[in-house]
């Protein structure tokens, strides 16, 4: 192959990739990777693989796939998806079109409210074939784990529902699938003007069955304007933890929200990040809580505005990338596409794109002792490009560059 981008760390530093380290991508000119029952056994360059005893005595049984002219990189890890909808929202497309805000398509029956009734009415298997086909596309683009939350059913049955059809199409994916509990994504109507009521659902009924039944590993909140506010959060994030269960939330997408007092929960992610207050930016930089920006999001709603990523990478606050795959805001399962959106919205160097989207999207979903970077000991999680240079990915937009995946081991090549 042409490059080999190991992101093996340089020196030891523990936790996710900072400032500086963030464009250091371990490359290798002309390299190879060997892999044996889903895992890496060894990485270096092809020559040296060539005269490993190990692999002469070995290598008929050996699987050899030829990467010349393409580059290979640890596979994507989209630490922030939304698969378990049913329809997109067309409605809601056009009427932003047409100048709707955010607040009055919700306000008009659209966004997050519109696509429950469905998610309610559908059967888990017709929902985990949903979200089936949602992991195979984003697997076509080079995407080997992948986060998926719930959140679009709200009521007890409809989240558990939602989580198993998670669980029974990661069972058929031959990727890696990190769920998520957001029954917290927005109060739904039935509870409106009586929020706590369903914050108590959330904490009393749908943590403790999702975390007995072992159907997520993460609880979510959707924190911010018109959904649910720090005291909610916090309510939730000790019923979470209380269960077992790891915290991340949407936090500053809409408006600006101070973080400190969830620190004491070490929560794994807080995405989107659009507005974040200056006062929590150094306490951050000294946290292994990841800021996890989608700018697909910012995108898709046609914002002129995206999160200040120099601000926060040049302080040390570790970032990672995702699609925030969802029927509503952000409509993609391309991480090439996020990827390029940072560079040319957020200034983020193609390098720190790359680092964002592989070894600090495991760390914000806290596999990174296993996904993230091509190391002996981690899981044979590859993907390889159609291209010379590594900048190259996000540099050609709009079109599907990535010519394999290998998911635990398993060699997928895109439809
Ligand atoms: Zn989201």
């Amino acid at each position: 192959m042409d490059q080999l981008l190991t992101l093996q760390a340089t020196r030891v530093k523990p936790g996710p990739r900072r400032g500086a380290d963030l464009n250091e991508l371990a490359i290798i000119e002309d390299g190879a990777v060997l892999c044996l029952g889903g895992k890496i056994v060894s990485v270096g360059t092809t020559r040296d693989a060539l005269r490993d005893p190990w692999l002469k005595k070995h290598r008929k049984s050996v699987r050899e796939i030829d990467c010349a002219g393409k580059i290979v990189l640890p596979g994507f890890v989209d630490s922030h998806t939304h698969p378990v909808f049913v329809s997109p929202r067309l409605v809601d497309f056009e009427k932003r079109i047409e100048g709707a805000s955010y607040g009055e398509i919700a306000a008009a029956g659209g966004g997050i409210r519109s696509s429950l009734e469905a998610v309610r009415k559908t059967t888990k298997s017709a929902l985990a074939a949903k979200v089936l086909s949602a992991l195979k596309e984003m697997a076509s683009q080079g995407t080997t784990t992948a986060e998926a939350k719930s959140g679009y059913g709200l009521t007890l049955e409809s989240e558990l529902k939602s989580l198993e059809a998670i669980r029974e199409a990661a069972s058929q994916w031959p990727g890696t699938v990190i769920p998520t509990l957001l029954g917290a994504h927005v109060v739904p109507k039935e509870f409106q003007g009586c929020s706590q009521k369903y914050v108590e659902i959330v904490c009393t009924e749908m943590i403790p069955r999702a975390a007995k039944r072992k159907l997520a590993q993460f609880v979510d909140v959707f924190c911010d304007q018109g959904a649910f506010t720090s005291e909610d959060t916090e309510q939730i994030f000790e019923a979470a933890t209380a269960h077992g269960l790891k915290v991340r939330a949407h936090m500053g997408q809409l408006s600006e929200t101070v973080l400190q007092p969830f620190l004491r929960f070490r929560p794994a992610s807080f995405d989107h990040m659009d507005h974040v207050n200056d006062g929590d930016i150094p306490r951050l930089a000294k946290e292994d809580t990841v800021a996890t920006f989608v700018p697909g999001a910012n995108y898709f709603l046609g914002l002129k505005d995206y999160p200040n990523a120099r601000r926060l990478i040049d302080a040390g606050v570790p970032v990672a990338l995702a699609t925030d795959y969802n029927p509503g805001t952000s409509p993609t399962a391309s991480m090439p596409m996020a990827m390029s959106l940072a560079c040319t919205h957020m200034k983020m160097s193609p390098a720190e794109a790359v680092a964002a989207a592989t070894i600090n999207g495991a760390w914000s979903l806290r596999v990174a002792e296993c996904k993230g970077s091509i190391e002996p000991g981690k899981d044979a999680d590859l993907a390889a490009f159609e291209a010379k240079d590594y900048r190259e990915i996000p540099y050609w937009f709009g079109a599907n560059h990535c010519a394999m995946t290998v998911l635990n081991g398993l060699v997928s090549s895109p439809a």
